[in-house]
Formats: structure tokens, C-alpha cells, sequence
């Protein structure tokens, strides 16, 4: 008889062999397999059902051409792409990232962990994301138009409020949503529940800009309250310096926090005395500019190129909030030797698995992205449901579904890596959580 530790092998050779040039995606395949023996010593159906091989074979990857001018009448072309990867639980559900590193293999490694960490939210979503290799940065506001528009006269014969509705990502924020909304109205009709994350005038939720920012902050808070610790008075540092990492600064500094960096792909701020969340959003938002103009104009702050995870100061917290692989082996055992004992991740990814085993071998206390950085897609769910009844709630009251739902997903990781005595392994208890309800919903619903 195949055992548990056979099965799982055998199937990521098999993922390997049919993805070998995706690494991303295979990165993520390997993370996930790495958690789930004991799953499979106690649910043996799972093997001959053989459900690993169907679970990392997304149902649909649409890829399209985006032509569109640019300002001077040049004709560019970019392409698109939606991984529509599992509908067992509800429609497919996921970001679309504009980035000029996007390949189907980022995509596909997003819409993967997007079906577990859907899940975890407990409300009926399935996974999926989608994009392109557009670069946003240094266009102007007609360009970025063009582009969505011709993005979305594509990507409208593959969506539907009950079939597949995307939301931001990387390069994607309420600006592109209008834009998109408005051409996918002129195409089909109004539906409010097609996009989420679109801007409060026309459907939009309150809390749900802020939500994967404060969702990680929530989360995180879970873990060290669970472990008898809080965020008051400590260090924290944050990558990145848009939509997430901005909302995780605010919620941080309230609960007491001192958060000393952004930064951004170029380099990285360091303020002794806090970020300052309302100049941050000023330069970010409203300027569109770099941080380094945040380090002109606020005299406690200094700028230095590369990345925050070369800062070699003392840091209790650490909350990557800008992109995959942001942190290696080495940078995490830098963390480590300078005092860090709490990582949570606001991005995708942004640990690789080197950086995962540095933080298992030293008892750091790690929110995987699937469950730290969930609350985005938890009130964008919450969008399509207000959609759906045409109502708008409060902020508090979606707020509070929001904390809800980021202590549901913290108790969950922990009581199921207590319950196959795996101690503090959250990133194996939330991944078994997340697995066993896909697995079990697949395979109620026949061969699919
Ligand atoms: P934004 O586009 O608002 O901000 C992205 C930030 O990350 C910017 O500061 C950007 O800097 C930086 N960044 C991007 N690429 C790189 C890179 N290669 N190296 C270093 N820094 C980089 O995106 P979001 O804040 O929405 O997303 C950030 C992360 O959070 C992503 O991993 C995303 O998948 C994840 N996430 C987002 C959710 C959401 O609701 N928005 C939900 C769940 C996860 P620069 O300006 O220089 O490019």
C-alpha cells in the first residue's frame, strides 16, 4: 500500500514534471504538500481518490491579448491572463495584479493559495487571480484607462457575479476598478457584483480598502495575545508601501505599536519615531510619488536603497506587506538574530521556504500569508453579499465582521495544528484546515 509520505512525493514529482519553468507555482505546491502527511495518514480516501493531482490543476487559465495607444499613439500590446483554479466552495474569487513581472506562473502560484485561503474565511468563495504584465508605474491616468478598458473587453466573457469576481492586487486599486467597472457596464449592463473592491460611490464597501491591512494587524494580534504577548510598545518593521502595507501601519500604531519602515522597490524608509500614516497616504496616493519624498520632507526619517530586510537594528515584529520571496533564508536569519520573534505576512508569498524553515528552527511565531492576509477577500465577500442586497453597511459593522472572521482564522490554524499535535505550526494547521474542507467539497461533488 502507497503510504501518506509516498503519495505526497510521487504527486510532486508529477506537479514538477508537468510545471517544471514554474516556479512560483511549484514553490507554492511544495509549502502546501510539506504540511499535509499527517491529513493523509488519517484520510487514506484522499489517496485513492487521488486528490492531490486534481487540486493542483486549475479548472480554466484563459490568456489573452491587451492592445491599447499609449500617449504619443503608439500601439502597445500586453498580455492577459484569469486562472480560474477551483470553484468547489463558490465562484472563483482573487485579485488581478498589473506588474511587468507577471507570467502565468505567478498567477498560478496566487490562484492556488487563493482557493485555501478563500476557505479559511468560511464564506463561499473558490480561488482565482488574474492580471498582466502591464507597467502602471509612470502612465498617465487616459493611459491607464485605455488599458483597462481593453483589459476588460476581454475579460468580460469570462466573469460574472456568480461565476468569477475579481478584485485588486498589485498595481490594481480603485482607479482601475472604475475603469473596469465602467467598460464591463457598457458592455454587458450593471452589476454591481461583477468586480469588488470598486470605489464606495458605486457599490464599493467601507473598511474595504483598509481591510487586508488591518486583517493582518488583526490577525498578528490573535497570535501574540494567544502566546501572551500584544503589539503594545513594540518594534515593527513593514515592507512595502502601498495599499496593505499603509493599512497595517495605521492599525499597528493604534494598538501601540512603534512601526520604524516602509519601502518600496527601490529602497526603504527608516523613522525612529513611527511612520507617519497620514504623510505616507499623501505621497503614496494622492502624489503618486516615491518615498523618497517622504524622507525630504519628514526630517526623522532617512531613505537607503535596497531592501528593509538588510535594516540591522533591533525589531520584535516583522509584517511583509510588498511581495513574493521578499525574504530568503539569510535575511530571516537576520531577523532572527536581531531580536525577532512574531512574522505575519500581508503579501503573497513573501517568504520563501528557506525563510519558513529559519522561523520553524528558531520557535518564531509565523502567520502564513493564506490566513494572516485574508481579511481583503473576506470584505470583498462581504462587498458581493451587500452588492447582492443592495444594502451598505456601516464601517463599524463591517469592521467587525472583519475582526470576526481574523480570529475565526487564527482559532482555526490553531486548533487544528493542536488536534494533529503539531504545537504552535500554525502554517501547518491552517494549510490541513484549509486543505481538508477543498478536498472533502471535491470530492462530495463526484470527479471534479
Ligand atoms: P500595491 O500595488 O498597493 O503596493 C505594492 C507595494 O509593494 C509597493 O510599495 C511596491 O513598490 C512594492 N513592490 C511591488 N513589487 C515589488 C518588488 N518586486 N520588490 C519590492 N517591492 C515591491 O499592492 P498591495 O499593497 O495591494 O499588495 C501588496 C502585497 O499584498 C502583494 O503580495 C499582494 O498580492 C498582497 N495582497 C494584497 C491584497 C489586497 O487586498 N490588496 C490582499 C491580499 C494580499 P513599488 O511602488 O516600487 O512597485
Amino acid at each position: 500500500m502507497t503510504t501518506a509520505k509516498e503519495y505526497i512525493q510521487a504527486s510532486f514529482e508529477g506537479v514538477k514534471a508537468r510545471n517544471s519553468h514554474e516556479k512560483e507555482f511549484l514553490q507554492a505546491v511544495e509549502e502546501l504538500f510539506n504540511t499535509l502527511e499527517p491529513v493523509f495518514e488519517v484520510h487514506p480516501e484522499y489517496i485513492t481518490e487521488n486528490i492531490l493531482a486534481r487540486i493542483v490543476e486549475p479548472e480554466r487559465v484563459i490568456s489573452f491579448r491587451i492592445p491599447w495607444t499609449d500617449k504619443d499613439g503608439n500601439v502597445q500590446v500586453n498580455r492577459g491572463y484569469r486562472v480560474q483554479f477551483n470553484s468547489a466552495v463558490g465562484p472563483y474569487k482573487g485579485g488581478l495584479r498589473f506588474h511587468p513581472t507577471v507570467t502565468q506562473s505567478i498567477l498560478k502560484f496566487l490562484g492556488f493559495e487563493q482557493i485555501f485561503k478563500n476557505v479559511l474565511t468560511g464564506l463561499p468563495i473558490g480561488g482565482g487571480k488574474g492580471g498582466s504584465d502591464f507597467d502602471p508605474k509612470g502612465k498617465t491616468d487616459a493611459e491607464i484607462m485605455r488599458f483597462c478598458q481593453s483589459f476588460m473587453t476581454e475579460l468580460q466573457k469570462h466573469i460574472g457575479p456568480s461565476l468569477d469576481v475579481p478584485a485588486g492586487d498589485i498595481g490594481v486599486g480603485g482607479r482601475e476598478i472604475g475603469y473596469m467597472y465602467g467598460q464591463y457596464k457598457r458592455i454587458r449592463q450593471f452589476d454591481a457584483g461583477v468586480l469588488t473592491g470598486k470605489p464606495l460611490g458605486f457599490g464599493g464597501s467601507l473598511i474595504r480598502p483598509e481591510a487586508t491591512g488591518y486583517g493582518l494587524v488583526y490577525f498578528t494580534d490573535n497570535m501574540l495575545q494567544a502566546n501572551g504577548k500584544s503589539f503594545n510598545e513594540q518594534t515593527v518593521l513593514i515592507s512595502g508601501s502601498g495599499n496593505v502595507a499603509q493599512y497595517a501601519v495605521q492599525k499597528a500604531t493604534e494598538l501601540g505599536a512603534k512601526v520604524i519602515s516602509v519601502s518600496d522597490s527601490n529602497g526603504y524608509i527608516i523613522d525612529e519615531t513611527g511612520i507617519d500614516f497620514d504623510l505616507l497616504c499623501d505621497v503614496k496616493n494622492n502624489r503618486r510619488a516615491r518615498l523618497t519624498e517622504y524622507a525630504a520632507e519628514k526630517a526623522t526619517a532617512t531613505y537607503h536603497e535596497g531592501s528593509v530586510w538588510e535594516y540591522d537594528g533591533h525589531v520584535d515584529i516583522a509584517l511583509p506587506c510588498a511581495t513574493q520571496n521578499e525574504i530568503d533564508g539569510e535575511k530571516a536569519a537576520r531577523l532572527v538574530k536581531n531580536g525577532v520573534y512574531c512574522v505575519a505576512e500581508g503579501a503573497n508569498m513573501p517568504s520563501n521556504l528557506d525563510a519558513i524553515n529559519t522561523y520553524k528552527e528558531n520557535d518564531v511565531l509565523y502567520g502564513l500569508a493564506k490566513a494572516a492576509n485574508a481579511g481583503g477577500v473576506a470584505v470583498s465577500a462581504l462587498e458581493m453579499s451587500q452588492n447582492s442586497q443592495r444594502l451598505s453597511w456601516t464601517a463599524e459593522e463591517v469592521d467587525n465582521r472583519l475582526k470576526d472572521i481574523m480570529a475565526n482564522i487564527f482559532n482555526t490554524a490553531k486548533e487544528t495544528a493542536e488536534k494533529y499535535d503539531l504545537g504552535k505550526d500554525y502554517l501547518a494547521g491552517a494549510n490541513i484546515a484549509a486543505f481538508e474542507q477543498v478536498a472533502d467539497a471535491m470530492i462530495a461533488q463526484g470527479l471534479v
